[in-house]
């Protein structure tokens, strides 16, 4: 495989000053963070390139020696001899990032305190996302458009006019870090902290971009494409790294946190795993039996009632409930059996009722036709 031109690799002009290729870099080893990219050889590749690229650009002698000679220009070996370590590749960042150390810290870690260059991090953007009962027991993918910032693509984020109304910080020389003498009972004290001009960021911008302001942002939308597992519920919050508000000047983006609506359903209700459904037949067809069509969530469905039903019988659907998040197990539908006492009827019904009255059957005997508790506990779990 022939090496990439190191100006090539980190995108910049074969002219490019030293404020430059710093940013493109910093933006490229974030963008290739072994942090950011677990397990993914090509992103550590290119993380890996693009390190030896600024090794070699960031140092003006090394530079003009590759400006005349190209890939062989480093000696022996040519630059970057065996490639480039990580432990090599993380000591750069010190001098890209201030401290030291990985550039995340400053912000995973928490710390923030450290002083230094710092990477802005975008802001968390939030929506909600309604799903029905279907979609919910399925899994979906939503496409949604979200309104937010975006990368200001005129000045590439960067804030700036052009290449040369961006400079090097003047309070702190580009570090990011203003350091403070104070007078303490214990003698002097030298304290580091961030560069309050540029917040940390190294560089102090003389002309705004027009579009912009400066701000390396716009307002944008984007259509993001949303998987949402099965087994989702209300008030539930999923994240997406990433896709949240853009961040200036190479800084990493925020994350996109999707908060869950449930659109109740018209007929069944959803108890966690469970769904039920309140089922209302009269008294003839508990006597008689019956089937009736109920709604479940994958559409109609037909069961029997048997001969005899007792109203408050349960009836499960084994499987046809929602699935728990990231696992096997599936909830039941539960049919709720409920005898309906009609409250007006006509004289002839009446009639044709008050024969059956005194017949024998019709006595409530809930000894007799009841089943023993094993059989009922069986019943319950078919
Ligand atoms: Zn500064
Ligand atoms: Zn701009």
């Amino acid at each position: 495989m022939s090496k990439r031109d190191y100006y090539d690799v980190l995108g910049v002009s074969r002219n490019a000053d030293q404020a430059e290729i710093k940013s493109a870099y910093r933006k490229l080893a974030i963008k290739y963070h072994p942090d950011k990219n677990p397990n993914n050889t090509e992103a550590e590749d290119k993380f890996k390139e693009a390190a030896e690229a600024y090794e070699i650009l960031s140092n003006p002698e090394k530079r003009q020696r590759y400006d005349r000679f190209g890939h062989s220009g480093g000696g022996a070996g040519g630059f970057g001899g065996g490639g480039m370590n990580m432990e090599d590749i993380f000591s750069q960042f010190g001098d890209i990032f201030g401290g030291g150390g990985s550039p995340f810290e400053s912000f995973f870690g928490g710390g923030g305190q450290r002083g230094g260059r710092r990477v802005t991090k975008g802001s968390n953007l939030r929506i909600k996302v309604k799903l029905t009962l279907q979609e919910i027991a399925k899994g979906s993918e939503k496409k949604i458009k979200v309104n937010k910032q975006v990368v200001c693509t005129t000045c590439d984020g960067s804030g700036a006019k052009d290449k040369s109304s961006f400079h090097n910080c003047r309070t702190c020389g580009g570090t990011g870090t203003v350091r403070r003498v104070t007078n303490t009972i214990l003698g002097q004290m030298q304290t580091t902290s961030t560069c309050p001009t540029c917040n940390g960021e190294g560089v102090e911008i003389s002309a705004k971009c027009p579009v912009c302001h400066g701000d390396g942002l716009v307002r944008g939308e984007e259509t993001i494409s949303i998987n949402i597992p099965a087994g989702v519920s209300e008030g539930m919050q999923l994240s997406m790294s990433g896709k949240g508000n853009a961040a200036p000047r190479g800084g990493v983006p925020g994350d996109l946190i999707i908060l869950i609506e449930e659109i109740p359903h018209e007929t069944l209700k959803r108890d966690g795993t469970n769904v039920i459904y309140d089922l209302y037949i009269n008294f003839v067809d508990a006597t008689l039996g019956t089937s009736a069509e109920i709604p479940t969530i994958d559409g109609k469905a037909k069961i029997k009632i048997e001969p005899g039903t007792q109203g408050g019988k349960i009836l499960r659907l084994k499987g046809k409930g929602v699935p728990e998040v990231n696992s096997y197990h599936k909830g039941d539908q539960l049919v709720y059996v409920n005898v309906w006492t009609p409250k007006a009827i006509s004289s002839e019904e009446k009639e044709l009722l008050e024969r059956l009255r005194t017949s024998p059957n019709f006595k409530p005997q809930p000894g007799k036709n009841e089943k023993t508790f094993f059989e009922r506990i069986k019943e319950y779990f078919e």
